[in-house]
């Protein structure tokens, strides 16, 4: 099963993988992205997740299988 973890040392709050999935990406307080739901992700989600992952600026998200 594949999990999504941002890194919030490199995370600049662009907000544009929220804007690529909303399901699995929020912007948080701090106006940094966190993962709002990392267990039974439907295929679509991974692979929207899997998109804002590759579009991120910074490279701060990660996919982890479990
Ligand atoms: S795309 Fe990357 S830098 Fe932008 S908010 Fe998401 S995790 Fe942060």
């Amino acid at each position: 099963m594949e999990k999504f973890e941002v890194n919030k040392d490199a995370c600049i709050g662009c907000g544009a993988c929220m804007a690529i999935c909303p399901e699995v990406f929020e912007i948080n307080d701090e106006g940094l992205a966190t993962t709002i739901k990392d267990e039974n992700l439907t295929k679509e989600e991974i692979e929207n997740a899997t998109d804002a992952m590759e579009g991120c600026p910074t490279g701060a998200i990660s996919k982890e299988e479990k």
